[in-house]
């Protein structure tokens, strides 16, 4: 069986590239994969949230996932609070995983900058939990944006080591996946940075309930440069940009890469279709796809945080299905680790 695994944080703002890099995909995924699609609220709180907002929030990523099309009959949407399996596994993996292996992560010092003694432990060991909400429920595959793929690594390596140490083969080695093109969006204002809920300029985003006025404005004041939309001259021969071209022009290739993405084409058709077009004419015609790709969505999403009761409703199912998977796998936890259970 292929069991999928996959989150996102309720930290507000969602956008452009949570739903590009990951929550499309996970509309695409269900019909080949058993999907467990959670809501991290326990990693939101890695850094300061309010909690009135954090609970807002958590609908909010709920209602993104309905929004896009998960299906929760098929399929289990939850927050991960609800399900104690997370917190319990991720304080043994405190114990599995190795300082030197964090040292390593770079969202870690992206995240924590100069401030290394005042951020939380908790965004220390965030990629600790992070596998706990993977491996609780055996999940072989998980969808991750480039972002993720250092911290799948160390679930790897969490998972591996876990079995050695205990000579068991309690878990399996999940494998990633990475999907489609545009994978990493980069921020509107500065296309050396991803596109970010984080960031505090909200000019950085596109929102995923962003109306049609603000994608217009965010996408017309997106850095681009003076230069003409080039042919696809300019791709490697597999159709890729080459890495060096990209640095040239980061802020132009994102914007081109966010259309190709949203519609989904290769990079190469867009060029094709904008060669020797001025940014001016092209961010009309990219306003003109977002707004005509998120604008239902985002407008569906309202309806559906008005609707309190029936997403807490779904959470709280989600949860009690998510719980009773985790179940029997932590049971093997605890045999294995020689925890007494009387
Ligand atoms: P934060 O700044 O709070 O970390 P975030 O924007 O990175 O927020 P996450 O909740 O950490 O959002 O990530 C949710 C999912 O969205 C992950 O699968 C991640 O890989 C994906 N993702 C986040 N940012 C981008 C991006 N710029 N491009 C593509 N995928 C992204
Ligand atoms: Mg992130």
């Amino acid at each position: 069986m292929k069991r999928i695994f996959s989150g996102v944080q309720p930290t507000g703002n969602l956008h452009l590239g949570n739903y590009l890099g990951a929550i499309r995909n996970f509309v695409r995924l269900q019909n080949d994969y058993e999907c467990i699609f959670c809501v991290v609220d326990m990693h939101a709180i890695t850094v300061w949230q309010d909690p009135k907002q954090l609970v807002l929030n958590t609908r909010e990523v709920a209602a993104s996932y309905l929004a896009a099309g998960v299906d929760p009959k098929r399929h289990i949407i939850f927050n991960q609070s609800q399900v104690s399996a997370h917190a319990e596994l991720g304080w043994i993996f405190n114990c599995v995983s190795r300082i030197g292996w964090l040292n390593r992560m770079t969202q870690f010092k992206d995240k924590a900058g100069k401030n290394k003694e005042k951020v939380s432990t908790g965004l220390y060991v965030y990629p600790n939990l992070m596998a706990a909400d993977i491996l609780a429920y055996k999940a072989t595959h998980v969808p991750v944006g480039e972002d993720q793929k250092q911290h799948l690594e160390l679930t790897r390596d969490i998972a591996l080591k876990f079995n050695n140490d205990f000579k068991v083969d309690l878990f399996p080695v999940p494998e990633p996946l990475i999907m489609g093109a545009a994978t990493r969006v980069m921020s509107l204002r500065d296309g050396s940075k991803k596109m970010s809920k984080s960031d505090p300029s909200d000019y950085s985003r596109i929102t995923m309930m962003d109306d049609a006025d603000t994608v217009a404005k965010k996408i017309r004041k997106a850095t681009s440069d003076p230069h003409l939309i080039p042919g696809i001259e300019v791709l490697g021969e597999n159709g890729s940009l080459p890495d060096e071209i990209r640095k040239e022009r980061p802020e132009a290739f994102n914007l081109l890469s966010i259309y190709a993405a949203l519609q989904d084409q290769e990079l190469k058709d867009v060029l094709g279709e904008f060669e020797g077009k001025g940014f001016a004419e092209f961010k009309q015609s990219l306003t003109d796809l977002a707004v005509e790709k998120l604008g239902p969505m985002g407008a569906e999403m309202k309806r559906l945080m008005d609707d309190q009761s029936y997403v807490d409703g779904i959470l709280k199912e989600g949860a009690g299905r998510a719980a009773a998977l985790a179940e029997p796998v932590m049971r093997e936890v605890y045999d294995a680790v020689g925890f007494l259970r009387s």
